[in-house]
Order: structure tokens, then C-alpha cells, then sequence
């Protein structure tokens, strides 16, 4: 099977169950460390519930990629740009930025916007940054994806663990998730290093968070800002005004 990275030639490692019932086969490319499954023909099943009842976590996720993005954002970008959560899903990270003061719109082909309702991105809008958390491990076409996310904005904030060296096998890694039938794609350093070059983007990660981006970022300036996101959180973006009360006067008048 083709490498959806670097297509190059992956090889068969092992098969899974997914969805409790189909055998599917992954593939992991010995050039970028790229794993794959076989093609998906399962995700309309996997996702006729976007958000998975057992996902108990996602208001904690939200909480702490708050504290992450607002983080990087204070230390790296314009605060007051505009910015984009891709991938956003019911629009809770774009809700939280809001109330934090930032100009956060969402995109989301696939799942309901419910917490933050007319701020769906307009096409056009130019954007400092875009944050797409648990994204990346869904697509069956990553290049591409990087590719829309580039053309939107220069610079992507996301999160991603990489997969463990040697691959662990199906039942070894929660990561697979093969229960939920949604996380299709796996990188290692070498995987997210090949897509920044293929477009010429600096990369920089620490903790299971990546940033590529036009910019120049010092590593040890990425791992401070990261290490210390909650004390960055607390002393600069408490500061700005929540964008809660202005949100609901536009929304009144629109
Ligand atoms: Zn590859």
C-alpha cells in the first residue's frame, strides 16, 4: 500500500479489529514512519456519532488546550489577529477562546457547531493561526488536510503523540482506539518532520504539541512557553477582556 505521506511503498504490520467487528489491516511506511490502515470504508459508521458517548474527557481537553493555546499565542503571535480552531467539532475550544478575549471562529465539515454559533469561519478571513487538537489522527488524507490548513493560514498549532518506536501492536497502544473506528492515521517525529519540509514550514514540538509555522521558534523557547502555559495563562490572558457580553449583543442583532 501507498504511504498517504510520502507515498512511498508501507508494508502490512499487523490487522486490528475495528468497530468490534471489521479485520482491518495497518500498514507503516519505513520512510516517514507514517502508519496507516487500509483504506476506511467504516467511517460513516464510526462517525454517526462524531463525538463517542465513552469520550468523558472532552471538557478536560478543552480546559487544558485552552491554557495551551492561549500560551502559545502570547508568547508567538497577535493576540488580537484573528484565529481558527479546524476541526473544532461542537465548537467548545472556539467558545472558551472567546470568553478568553481571543477572536476564535470554527470549522468543522463533519460535526455540529453548538457552543459557538455565529462564529463559523468565513471564507477569506485571514487568520494568525490555526489550532487543530485532535485532528490529525482522523484523516485519510493528511497532505491534503495540511495542505487546506496551510492555504487558510500560515502557521498550525496542534496536538499529537507519536507513535511509539517499534510500533506497538493493536491491543499495546490506546492510541489505535480501534473501539471507536476514528483514528485512522499515525505519526512519528519523522512523519510530522517530512510534511513541515514538503511545505516549507519550520517545526517545532514538545509534549505531544506542534507548531509549524513561517515563523522561527526556538526550541527552548517553545518548551518554556509549554511548560509554563498555566503561569502565562493566569498572568496574561486573564488580562484581556472575554469577549462574552460582546458575543451576546452581536448575536442579539444578527
Ligand atoms: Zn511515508
Amino acid at each position: 500500500m501507498k504511504c498517504n505521506v510520502c507515498s512511498n511503498k508501507s508494508s502490512l504490520v499487523f490487522e486490528g479489529k475495528i468497530l468490534g467487528k471489521y479485520n482491518v489491516k495497518y500498514y507503516l511506511c519505513p520512510v516517514c514512519n507514517h502508519m496507516q490502515t487500509e483504506k476506511p470504508y467504516w467511517l460513516e459508521e464510526a462517525y454517526s456519532t462524531p463525538i463517542a458517548a465513552e469520550d468523558t474527557g472532552i471538557l478536560k481537553r478543552n480546559y487544558d488546550n485552552r491554557i495551551i493555546a492561549s500560551a502559545v499565542i502570547e508568547g508567538f503571535f497577535n493576540a488580537g489577529a484573528q484565529f481558527l480552531d479546524y476541526g473544532g467539532g461542537w465548537g467548545i475550544l472556539t467558545r472558551l477562546m472567546r470568553d478568553d478575549g481571543y477572536d476564535f471562529y470554527l470549522m468543522d465539515k463533519y460535526s455540529e457547531n453548538l457552543f459557538a454559533r455565529g462564529f463559523d469561519y468565513l471564507q477569506g478571513s485571514e487568520t494568525e493561526l490555526i489550532t487543530a487538537f485532535e485532528v490529525i489522527e482522523h484523516l485519510s488524507d493528511p497532505i491534503q488536510t495540511f495542505d487546506e490548513m496551510f492555504k487558510l493560514s500560515s502557521n498550525v498549532l496542534f496536538s499529537q503523540p507519536y507513535i511509539p518506536d517499534p510500533v506497538p501492536q493493536i491491543g499495546n497502544w490506546w492510541y489505535y482506539a480501534p473501539e471507536t473506528g476514528q483514528h485512522i492515521s499515525f505519526y512519528g517525529r519523522k512523519t510530522l518532520e517530512y510534511i513541515a519540509q514538503k511545505f516549507r514550514k519550520n517545526y517545532i514540538s514538545f509534549n505531544d504539541i506542534h507548531l509549524m509555522s513561517d515563523k522561527t521558534v526556538a526550541q527552548e523557547d517553545f518548551e518554556t512557553v509549554i511548560k509554563n502555559s498555566q503561569y502565562i495563562y493566569l498572568t496574561q490572558t486573564q488580562k484581556r477582556r472575554s469577549k462574552i457580553t460582546d458575543d451576546m449583543e452581536y448575536l442579539k442583532n444578527c
